[in-house]
């Protein structure tokens, strides 16, 4: 076997465990801040508001209207808030919404940020982040937003509605499963999409029968960390392109769109990307495709894109926005065929592999 590769590990200090959230201000004063500012959505503010009590002088406020998809005047008004507070860092409490909030202050201010995720989306491991304005999702990779410090607490995420832990672990799944084919895969990058993708394909029955169960928590969060680490270090294709491509122009519900394309975006890979994608076989069971659809059934996901508002005339114009920049893929992409996957999806028909 000859190996070859390039790894870059990530500089983010990672707090992993049940009760870890509590020690919050520990970390606020370990990174040489004492005015933090929390961020979380208008769903999630008394958790907020509660988290900054409980942090005592070491916050000066809070800011409760994070918004999906990080829209350039929320950001603004989030940037003028922590500058009339004069806060030195940023403690952000929730999924992606409320991280991608953190990250877009830090692109502006540079202010240091501790993100304690309460779903599986991964994002607090990256350094992308996508932003919208004037209707328009664009995305960067910045080292500038990579949260310095990351909380991950699975006490926080007990209460998550079960339809949400499904449909965000397998948007931490398709991190793992596009990492597994990308150009820039490297050997540990592999061991930990494999292995986040196990720790889901666990933990998910388990949290639908027991949302409650402890010990599934925390191993569908540790399975997130992992697959949003990979997501972080290599280069996404198809699957990410056409799901931004649906959120951005459609404006259909995230982690709900990659849990639906999951199945059909792998399968269409799943002969030009064979020997990489088979882990996914084997965990899931069958062809990479079929497994993860049925496995997505199995755990009650969202099966089909039109119960997500999207007509079948959408379909057109989606692929067509999907495939109007190139990029790396296993599989050689062109309109037809993207068009015909969406069909499938939009159906919520089993993948043909
Ligand atoms: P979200 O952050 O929008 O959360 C959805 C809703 O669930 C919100 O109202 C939130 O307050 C609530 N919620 C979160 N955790 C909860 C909990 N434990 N209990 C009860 N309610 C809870 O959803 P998401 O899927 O985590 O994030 C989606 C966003 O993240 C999108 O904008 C997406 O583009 C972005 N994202 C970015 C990256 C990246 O690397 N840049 C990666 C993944 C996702």
């Amino acid at each position: 076997m000859s190996l070859s590769f390039t790894y870059q590990g990530s500089p983010a200090q990672i707090v992993f465990g049940s009760g870890a959230s509590k020690r919050v201000g520990e970390w606020v004063e370990k990174i040489g801040a004492s005015r933090a500012l929390v961020l979380t959505t208008s769903h999630q503010k008394a958790e907020g508001e509660a988290l900054a009590a409980s942090l005592g002088k070491l916050a000066v406020g809070t800011y409760a209207d994070a918004t999906m998809h990080t829209p350039v005047d929320v950001t603004e008004e989030a940037v003028a808030r922590a500058t009339e507070l004069g806060a030195d860092c940023v403690v952000a409490l929730g999924g992606g919404s409320t991280t991608g909030l953190g990250k877009a202050i830090a692109l502006r201010t540079d202010l240091p940020q501790i993100v304690i995720p309460t779903t599986y989306a991964g994002s607090e491991v990256t350094s992308i982040l996508g932003q919208t304005e004037n209707g328009e999702k664009t995305t960067l990779r910045s080292p500038r937003v990579l949260p310095e410090v990351v909380i991950y607490d699975p006490d926080l995420t007990l209460g998550l509605p079960v339809a949400m832990s499904v449909t965000s672990g397998l948007n931490a799944i398709a991190h793992a499963a596009e990492a597994l084919y990308a150009p820039d895969a490297n050997p540990i990058t592999s061991l930990m999409a494999i292995e986040g993708m196990r720790a889901l394909k666990e933990a998910l029955p388990v949290i639908v029968a027991t949302p409650t169960d402890g010990d599934a928590r925390a191993k569908a969060l540790y399975g997130a960390w992992l697959c949003g680490t990979v997501l972080g270090q290599v280069a996404m294709s198809l699957h990410h392109k056409i799901c931004h491509t649906l959120g951005g122009s459609f404006d259909t519900p995230h982690a709900e769109t990659h849990a639906i394309m999951l199945p059909h975006t792998i399968g269409f890979n799943a002969e030009a990307a064979g020997d990489a994608l088979a882990p996914v076989g084997e965990i899931f069971g069958g062809t990479p495709g079929q497994g993860l659809y049925e496995f997505a059934k199995s755990v009650g996901s969202p099966l089909a894109l039109k119960d997500l508002g999207l007509t079948e005339a959408d379909l057109d114009r989606a692929a067509e926005i999907a495939t109007r920049n190139p990029y790396a893929n296993p599989r050689p992409i062109d309109q037809a065929s993207i068009r015909a996957l969406l069909q499938d999806a939009w159906e919520g028909s089993r993948p043909p592999l």
